[in-house]
């Protein structure tokens, strides 16, 4: 446990980067803009960088539109949120000078890559873990602030939906509603809004679902994408679909990216492993979620990856804690 190692990195430095993950979720683009206006308000400088393009539904979160891809420059602290390896930063760092680098995550398959660790795999969402540091920085809550991290809460645990939701969780989203944030409003925007085309994918990778040992899968391609005009940045929560299958263990969709790798998004059901497969195969995640980025072609990487996930669905997980 790091955090008031955290807190001092972040208390004293003066010119911070900080920056998420590729293909970017709710949780990363909310800890990002969250911490970045955070700093701001201690009276620091602050860049955000994300080097990835932002689905369309995130870049509704105030200030999203001042992220940039590659840092460049000199700063005195550099950030990591919600990022489980040091690949998953894409090149947002790789054009700054050395600093120290403070590495703040709840993936429980985090590589501790960072000069600082602030791994807590107990936390919902990096997202929660800023929440924190705003308390012990200080911060006070208003509204915008309060509407950045509850979006990345929410987009974590589907909703407050997932098995990790405990009154404490509610209690924060308490003081975030209480702060002005409007749960409503971001359960519509994370949530409830797919574009047509979206749902035509959709309606075409499930008519190629299929279900094997208790693992239900399909394919994305990049024709399919392309076909319907959907660019790369539109994930489509089909995974998270997918495990709702009575019959299935173990969820996965193959994507195909428009670079010919492989985006493998896994879920499981309670008591079954999917942050091992991804960790074996290059990626991270949670037991119940997780995923990895793998070359191309699909046909050579489906029939590996599709018998590690079986083997997972067959033995569910030795250690009944996690
Ligand atoms: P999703 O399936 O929603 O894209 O991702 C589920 C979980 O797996 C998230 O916690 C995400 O951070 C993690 N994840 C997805 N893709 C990758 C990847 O390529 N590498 C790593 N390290 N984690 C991933
Ligand atoms: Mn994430
Ligand atoms: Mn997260």
């Amino acid at each position: 446990m790091s955090r008031e190692q955290a807190r001092q990195a972040l208390e004293r430095a003066r010119r911070v980067a900080v920056a998420t993950h590729i293909t970017p979720d709710a949780d990363a683009i909310s800890s990002l803009i969250g911490l970045t206006q955070i700093l701001r308000r201690l009276g620091k400088e602050a860049e955000p960088f994300c080097d990835d393009e932002l689905p369309p539904r995130l870049r509704a979160i105030p200030h999203a539109e001042e992220i940039s891809r590659v840092a460049h420059g000199s700063f005195d602290l550099l950030v990591s949120l919600d990022a489980s390896d040091p690949a998953r930063l894409g090149r947002a760092f790789a054009e700054v000078g050395e600093a120290p680098l403070l590495n703040i995550d709840h993936h429980i398959t985090n590589t501790g890559f960072g000069t600082v660790n602030w791994v807590d795999p107990s936390a919902v969402a990096t997202a929660e873990m800023v929440l924190w540091l705003a308390d012990d920085l200080g911060v006070p809550l208003d509204r915008e602030l309060a509407s950045i991290l509850l979006a990345g809460i929410l987009g974590d645990t589907m909703g407050l939906r997932t098995p990790n939701v405990t009154p404490q969780v509610l209690r924060e989203v308490i003081r975030l509603m209480e702060a002005g944030a409007s749960l409503p409003t971001l359960v519509d925007v994370l949530f409830n809004r797919r574009s047509f085309a979206a749902i035509r994918l959709f309606g075409q990778a499930l008519a190629g679902v299929r279900l094997e040992d208790g693992v239900i899968w399909t394919v994305v391609t990049r024709e399919m994408r392309q076909t319907l005009g959907l660019g790369q940045a539109n994930d489509l929560s089909l995974s998270s679909f997918l495990i709702s299958a009575e019959e299935a263990r173990i969820a996965a969709v193959f994507t195909e990216r428009d670079d010919g790798k492989v985006e493998v998004s896994m879920r499981a059901r309670p008591g079954y492993d999917v942050a091992r497969v991804a960790l074996a195969f290059g990626g991270g995640g949670h037991p119940p979620a997780a995923g990895c980025l793998v070359p191309g072609p699909l046909e050579e990487v489906i029939p590996p990856i599709l018998s590690a996930l079986k083997a997972a669905a067959r033995d569910g997980r030795t250690d009944p804690s996690g």
